[in-house]
């Protein structure tokens, strides 16, 4: 519909004068194009509602743009870790022990992003490798993957001091090189943990607990939010939820075209 939006707009501006002219009379007039116009608004209206009714809350802008060649596409993992080199870009490089990179499968259609490193993956170098690393692992399991099917990564590399947010001049610096894994990667679906990776992949300020099980897009790929593990430690009951929400991204790896029920 919004194709058809675009084409029928394309089609007129390129026409010249006098063949708009003609064209808008064989159709019978303004009035009727306006009328027509109006109808089809109306009609994506209610399809817009009926996305948001299924969760859908937002809508890819254009075809998949990972796809497109791009002069500066970087094209492995390697390579990204590589211009990333002994990071110092932010203050975090201060008092961190190791950059936390991201591991898993190269070519993952399912990603998972959390937050950022805590003091066990500042140990070991690996993302989600304690506590809340452990429930991660059996969270992926349950969907019958291993660690060595998805990708794993952080917003940010380094580890905040205290476990503290990363702060906006922190995720800034990070963010090109998430984006570029994420580009090398093109998962299908990226799982963003918690309020902070919903939030700061989202752009959005909304609670996790409104976004969570829902699916939104990012240049293409589809982004579902679901709690942190780090929060179901201290929140079990909410455990139900995430089965939840892993229920459908198994749907959705099974299931490429977007599933009306989710
Ligand atoms: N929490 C995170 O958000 N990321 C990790 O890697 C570990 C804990």
């Amino acid at each position: 519909m919004i194709l058809f939006l675009f084409r029928q707009g394309y089609f007129l501006h390129s026409l010249t004068k006098e063949a708009k002219k003609g064209y808008l009379k064989s159709i019978g007039g303004m009035d009727s194009m306006d009328e027509k116009m109006g109808e089809v608004i109306s009609d994506l209206q209610s399809y817009l509602e009926y996305l948001k009714g299924m969760g859908i809350v937002s809508l890819p802008t254009s075809e998949r743009k990972l796809d497109e060649p791009s002069p500066s596409r970087v094209i492995t993992l390697e390579e990204v870790r590589k211009e990333l080199g002994d990071c110092k870009r932010c203050k975090l490089h201060r008092t961190r022990r190791t950059i936390v990179f991201g591991e898993g499968n190269e070519k993952a259609t399912l990603m998972f992003i959390g937050e950022g490193p805590g003091y066990d993956e500042d140990v070991q170098g690996r993302p989600f490798v304690g506590k809340a690393g452990q429930l991660l692992t059996k969270i992926i399991e349950s969907i019958n993957l291993s660690r060595e099917d998805v990708y794993i990564a952080n917003i940010v590399k380094c580890r905040p001091p205290q476990n503290r947010n990363p702060e906006p001049d922190e995720i800034q610096s990070c963010n090109p090189f998430l984006m570029n894994q994420i580009h090398v990667i093109q998962p299908r679906i990226i799982c963003a943990l918690g309020t902070f990776a919903a939030q700061t992949l989202l752009k959005t300020d909304t609670k996790i607990s409104a976004l969570r099980g829902k699916l939104f897009d990012l240049e293409g790929i589809k982004v579902i939010p679901t709690y942190h593990p780090a929060f179901l430690l201290r929140n079990p009951e909410r455990k139900r939820d995430v089965w939840e929400d892993m229920k459908k991204i198994a749907e959705l790896i099974k299931n490429p075209a977007l599933r009306t029920e989710l």
